[in-house]
């Protein structure tokens, strides 16, 4: 999945990219580590972005284990990131 990021886009995001960190995760919503899923709430447990080899990326932060893991990151992922952010469920960014 390849993604431009908007000049408007970037600066949103600016606070919130980190070094890459955690294993990749092809089931997205589910953590490698424990199995556990998210798949309900999972835009409240991302920790942020990151170039990855793999592309642009969201890092996750698993609520059970505590493990990191990252998958492909779209243009919906960052509306979700963004929406829950506005509305102050992200867990990690609370104001
Ligand atoms: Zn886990």
């Amino acid at each position: 999945m390849k993604i431009t990021l908007n000049n408007t886009t970037k600066d949103f995001l600016k606070p919130y990219m980190m070094p890459l960190v955690g294993t990749y995760n092809v089931g997205v919503f589910e953590c490698p580590h424990c199995g556990k899923s998210i798949l309900g709430n999972f835009y409240t447990h991302i920790i942020g972005f990151a170039y990855a080899p793999v592309g642009f990326v969201k890092i996750t932060e698993c609520p059970n284990c505590f493990e990191k893991y990252y998958s492909h990151c779209g243009d919906n992922d960052i509306d979700m990131f963004k929406y829950h952010i506005e509305n102050n469920t992200n867990i990690h960014f609370k104001k």
